[in-house]
């Protein structure tokens, strides 16, 4: 295959920070990237996700620290020097051209000769399968097809890096799901590295190799879908990872990473990363599946069990959205394969070892 990546062995991002007029969008940003890998950038809106984005593109000029491919640093170089493939939300399209003279159009500036030129985008057209569509214009097609041009547009430059800009959002979810599958597609085929930004933690668990999560232009954690979802380091990072339980407690005693939390009239015991003493301020973590509705009376050795009331029960599919209220008024997310039925009382139970304990304060992340 023509389409195939400029590899590079490391891009190094060291200590990397942008601010605009004084305020820090990004700050203290240390990452090394992969040939090959897909890194997800995840965090809430204004975390400095697309600030990051920009800086590694070459359209905003660093603040501090430095970007070095292979150990040469390359923050100077305007972005048709980086030669970076780049898809945005809105796709970023000439509307007035059509499909394969939108993809043609990097490649006409860098004066690729004809045969060759032709025979490129012929093969990026088939790759995004939008043959039946290579004469229409944009306005045309519709949001997923306009999208896929976008990208066989940045792929047929052998970009040794793809950045995406919040590339699905503009999708319905349908869609949505079909192009996430595309692009991991395109992504494995083709051995591209790329960097994709995204505010959706799904989309983020399913695509990338490795997370960054930011907040407030800080980067949490970087690590693998797997260690994040399983380990956060904070209960920022856990919110990203479906930790829809994040419960406000009080320490009431501490043995070893064996916290018990006093939380809205009732105690939960879990486990804490951090050192933890007696008084402490905390949030405790629970994801939705790792609740289940036990039987009444005594729990079993090692899991906390609640008495609630069924509120709303909501079917998704394989299992329900259940929300439940404690005797003590605390508001819980479950998922159950069964449907209770609203007002009926239940027992919900978690195991010690699921349920996280995480310093009320956000401000100095562990390492
Ligand atoms: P979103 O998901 O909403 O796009 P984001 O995580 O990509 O958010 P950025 O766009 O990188 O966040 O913005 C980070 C911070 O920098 C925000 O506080 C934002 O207001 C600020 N910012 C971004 N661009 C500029 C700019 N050109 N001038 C001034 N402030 C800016």
């Amino acid at each position: 295959m023509s389409i195939q990546a400029t590899r590079f062995d490391e891009l190094a991002l060291d200590h990397v920070a942008r601010n605009f007029g004084g305020q820090a969008a990004l700050t203290d940003l240390n990452l090394t990237i992969r040939s090959g890998e897909f890194i997800a950038l995840l965090g809430p809106s204004g975390c400095g996700k697309s600030t990051a984005l920009n800086c590694l593109a070459g359209l905003l000029p660093l603040t501090g620290g430095r970007i070095l491919m292979d150990g040469r640093q390359i923050d100077g170089l305007p972005p048709e020097k980086r030669g970076f493939g780049m898809v945005f939300q809105n796709y970023a399209l000439f509307p007035h051209l059509s499909v394969e003279k939108n993809i043609a159009f990097g490649l006409e500036m860098r004066n690729v000769p004809r045969t060759e030129l032709k025979a490129r985008v012929a093969e990026a057209i088939e790759l995004v399968q939008l043959g039946p569509h290579a004469k229409k214009l944009p306005g045309q097609m519709s949001g997923g097809q306009q999208q896929r041009v976008a990208i066989a547009r940045a792929v047929v430059l052998r970009p040794p890096l793809v950045l995406m800009d919040e590339p699905l959002s503009n999708l319905d979810a349908k869609l949505r799901l079909e192009m996430r599958t595309e692009i991991r597609r395109l992504h494995q085929s083709l051995g591209l590295t790329t960097i994709y930004v995204t505010h959706d933690q799904e989309e983020a668990l399913s695509l990338a190799d490795r997370l960054v999560v930011l907040r407030q232009g800080e980067v949490q954690q970087v690590g693998t879908p797997q260690d994040l979802h399983e380990q956060p380091v904070n209960w920022h990072v856990a919110d990203f990872m479906g930790y829809r339980n994040l419960l406000d407690g009080v320490v009431e005693r501490v043995s070893g990473t064996s916290v018990t939390v006093s939380v809205a009239g009732t105690t939960m015991t879990g486990s804490a990363k951090q050192p933890m003493a007696a008084g402490d301020k905390v949030k405790v973590g629970l994801r939705p599946e790792d609740f289940s509705i036990a039987e009444p009376g005594t729990p079993a050795a090692g899991s906390t069990a609640l008495e609630a009331t069924v509120e709303v029960v909501e079917y998704q599919g394989r299992e329900f959205a259940v929300e439940v209220r404690t005797d003590g008024g605390q508001a819980l997310h479950i998922r159950s394969p069964l449907a209770p039925a609203p007002g009926e009382r239940i027992t919900v139970s978690a195991p010690h070892q699921r349920v996280l304990v995480f310093p009320e304060s956000l401000e100095s992340p562990a390492p």
